[in-house]
């Protein structure tokens, strides 16, 4: 086995062991797997009575389809490779979910926890105008969202800066995706990620002859849990499959370390445990566990990486005890030892499909932006009127009244986050669908990775071929 790749040369990897399964020409390959642009910029920012210089990038990998899109992750970690990786991953989460971008991501290469709200303010819209002036912004050229350590404050920072200098164009909010439901933004964005996570664990679960395979038995009810990550992704992800999935979570790890609790871990109860305590260890009824690494190789039927990338190597792979890895982050598991735990037999729901969920309500809150019009807004009354209409047939024919209570359920229109969900629902069970039929038809599969990279490469090349670029 060769020495461990850096995050870019391990989404290389995949992606040559999947495009050796296909039959499209070379340099379509070699287009498609190449990073189109690179921005990288240092400006200053005046932090206290000094200035710092600052590190960003902008990475539009490919420009198949426009806008691009990707988020702005803001960590120490940041380097172009890291975020020439995220952004390749953009491209075939895009494709997967067949959302009509091309693959973007940006990095500021600061730590948020060391600067005021208003020094992260000043960076963020600096960061923006250098985006404006080089034309790596619109809401039809590159449509940034939140990523690693960024949220919805620092999106509304963005729109705000983009409108003063295009506050003439009409769909200017449509400049960037995870705003604050208030300033243009979608019920349901900020849920998106872990909503999606879960739907992909449930889809891949679903499968009674796929989980056969694995040791298991299917559904996700009462199935073990280990989280890596109390982060928005892993949060959520925690949360929805707990209450809608009955998933029992054992292990939780965040920066403080981690805690086992073999009979499950409330994760509200544990959220407030941390708001008050600021750490996860010592929460009643729970171990602490040696290292906070310790979740990666806890006994567990699930386990959900939702931290950083590279988190599961060469080094410590042997040790995963999961039989399941759904990558909630991107990248978490090297291309070292994704070779280690297919040969233990584990199922790896990838990553540009498991997290696709944000960049898929991200493509709705787009949508809203650009028609200037709320999900929901003309059909919901109308939909009622005849829910109504129907209940009132329903009870004249059978001569029986239905509940007020009952009858306003059955009768209700759907709502902004009612829809979300459903797109989003639906979304992530057709993707699930299309690559679990990839990997059974198509010989040599053998991983779910490499058929969503056989079903990315499909579509985008489709997309080349049709322009006529080549023959
Ligand atoms: N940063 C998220 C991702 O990695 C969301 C991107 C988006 O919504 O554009 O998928």
């Amino acid at each position: 086995m060769t020495r461990e790749p850096n995050f870019l040369e391990s989404v290389s990897r995949n992606f040559d062991k999947a495009a050796g399964l296909t039959d499209l020409p070379k340099g379509l390959l070699a287009q498609i797997k190449a990073c189109n642009s690179v921005y990288q910029m240092r400006f200053p920012v005046r932090v206290g009575n000094d200035y710092e210089v600052i590190e960003a990038y902008r990475v539009q990998h490919s420009h198949h389809r426009l806008p691009t899109k990707g988020g702005i992750r803001y960590s120490q970690k940041v380097t172009q490779n890291e975020v020439m990786a995220l952004a390749s991953l953009m491209t075939y989460k895009c494709a997967i979910v067949d959302v009509p971008f091309g693959g973007a991501k940006g990095g500021v290469k600061i730590s948020p926890r060391e600067y005021t709200p208003a020094q992260l303010q000043k960076i963020t819209r600096r960061y923006t105008a250098e985006l404006i002036r080089k034309n790596f912004i619109g809401p039809g050229i590159d449509v940034p969202a939140p990523d690693y350590g960024t949220g919805p404050r620092e999106m509304a920072w963005i729109l705000d800066t983009y409108r003063t200098f295009k506050g003439d164009e009409i769909d200017a909010a449509g400049c960037v995706t995870g705003k604050p439901v208030t300033q243009n933004g979608i019920q349901g964005r900020t849920e998106a990620t872990g909503r999606g996570v879960y739907y992909s664990i449930r889809e891949a679960m679903s499968h009674a002859d796929d989980m056969k395979a694995i040791g298991l038995t299917p559904g996700i009810e009462g199935k073990t849990m280990a989280i890596q990550g109390m982060g928005n992704v892993g949060h959520y992800t925690a949360t929805i499959a707990q209450k809608e999935g009955g998933a029992k979570i054992i292990c939780v790890a965040e920066y403080e370390g981690a805690i086992y609790k073999e009979d499950g871990i409330d994760f509200d109860a544990l959220v407030k445990h941390r708001k008050k305590t600021k750490s996860i260890l010592d929460f009643p009824g729970a171990t602490n566990m040696k290292s906070r690494k310790d979740v990666l190789t806890v006994k567990c039927d699930i386990l959900v990486p939702a931290a950083l990338e590279g988190q599961i190597h060469k080094g410590n792979a042997k040790q995963v005890k999961a039989k399941i890895i759904a990558e909630a982050a991107n990248g978490p598991v090297t291309a070292n030892a994704e070779e280690i735990l297919l040969k233990k037999n584990v199922m790896i729901i990838p990553d540009m499909y498991c997290n696709a969920g944000g960049v898929t309500v991200s493509y709705f809150e787009w949508l809203k932006n650009l028609s200037h019009l709320r999900f929901g807004r003309m059909e919901k009354r109308f939909n009622q009127g005849k829910y109504n209409d129907l209940v009132n047939k329903i009870e004249e024919a059978t001569g029986k009244t239905i509940g007020a209570k009952e009858k306003n359920f059955l009768t209700r229109g759907a709502d902004e986050i009612d829809l979300v969900r459903s797109g989003l629902e639906e979304t992530m069970v057709m993707a699930y669908d299309q690559i679990r039929l990839i990997k059974k038809r198509k010989k040599n599969v053998e991983d779910l990775r490499s058929a969503a990279f056989i079903n990315a490469l499909n579509k985008i090349s489709s997309d080349y071929l049709s322009l006529g670029i080549f023959p």
